[in-house]
């Protein structure tokens, strides 16, 4: 059996949840509960707030995690990353009230600056050879320069609207986070076996939702132009329609990607051209 920790609510719980369903895992999940057990996997899910996660992995109370990058360099355990996860994206930013002169980093020296994330924001000034005075506070940093608390802000931003509404002006980007999967580093055979298991079901899960299913119709003598153009697993699959002279071509594209081709695709005759979606892709 092995132990994941995930956030109980918050901005990483729905797609924590989504990516183990999205392997196959299934499980009941009451709101009420803080540990669940999978119904046909050997897997076992702790629900916990986000900055205990990488403890406890690391202490082994939980065999593996899924927890935003920011928490856990904060936290100096950057070392447990097993997997960036790709989803709940967002950056650690400073900014200042709207109406504040500012240039460049060197305006910030002798300021006092308000976050929840002091280590990280250490590091940055001690790049760049600026210090600063540091306020940790635990939430609602967004308000801490309309009070009187500090001159500027570091936090984690993601549209940057709440930035907008609260009068602040993002000014430097300090760090990018997404959500990463983080094991402890002394599994046991059993537990790593079941890891791998779990991995490769998330890298299926991850290949596909980069990659589209690709149909589509060609005259015969476009086939070897347009096959050239779709980058596929291997080479298209093609078949005859019951049209003489035109056959179906299928093939997987990468998302990336898709548009570009679509355009060269229809240059080269194609027609009848469907994207879909894929569940699941091994390779
Ligand atoms: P907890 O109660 O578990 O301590 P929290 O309030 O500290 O939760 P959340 O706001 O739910 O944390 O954010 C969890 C993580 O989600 C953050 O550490 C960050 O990695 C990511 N995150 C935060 N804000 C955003 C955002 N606006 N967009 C995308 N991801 C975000
Ligand atoms: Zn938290």
């Amino acid at each position: 059996m092995l132990r994941l920790a995930i956030q109980k609510s918050g901005r990483l719980s729905d797609d924590s949840l989504n990516l183990i369903r999205e392997c196959g895992i299934s499980f009941v999940n009451s709101s009420l509960k803080l540990k669940t057990e999978s119904t046909n996997f050997p897997l076992e899910i702790l629900f916990l707030r986000d900055d205990d996660i990488p403890g406890y992995v690391a202490d082994g109370v939980a065999d593996i995690g899924i927890v935003g990058e920011n928490v856990l360099v904060e936290e100096g355990k950057q070392e447990l990353v097993v997997e960036r996860l790709g989803f709940s994206k967002c950056r650690l930013s400073l900014a200042v009230p709207k109406g504040t002169d500012y240039t460049s980093l060197q305006d910030l020296q002798g300021k006092s600056i308000a976050t929840s994330y002091p280590n990280l924001l250490q590091a940055y000034l001690q790049e760049q050879g600026v210090e600063a005075h540091i306020h940790t506070i635990s939430g609602s940093v967004e308000i801490a320069p309309s009070i009187g608390l500090a001159d500027a802000i570091c936090d984690i931003v993601s549209s940057g609207s709440t930035l907008i509404s609260n009068g602040l002006r993002e000014v430097e980007r300090i760090f990018k986070s997404e959500a990463v999967l983080i094991s402890n580093s002394n599994l046991s055979e059993e537990k790593k076996e079941i890891l791998a298991k779990l991995m490769f079901r998330v890298h299926a899960v991850q290949r596909a939702q980069k990659a589209k299913y690709i149909l589509l119709n060609a005259p015969n003598d476009r086939i070897d132009e347009i096959s050239r153009l779709l980058p596929g697993a291997k080479s298209p699959s093609i078949l005859p329609l019951a049209e003489e002279g035109w056959s179906s071509l299928h093939s997987v594209v990468n998302e990336d990607d898709f548009w570009e081709i679509i355009e060269k695709l229809k240059g080269a005759g194609a027609q009848g051209i469907l994207v879909v979606p894929i569940e699941k892709m091994i390779i």
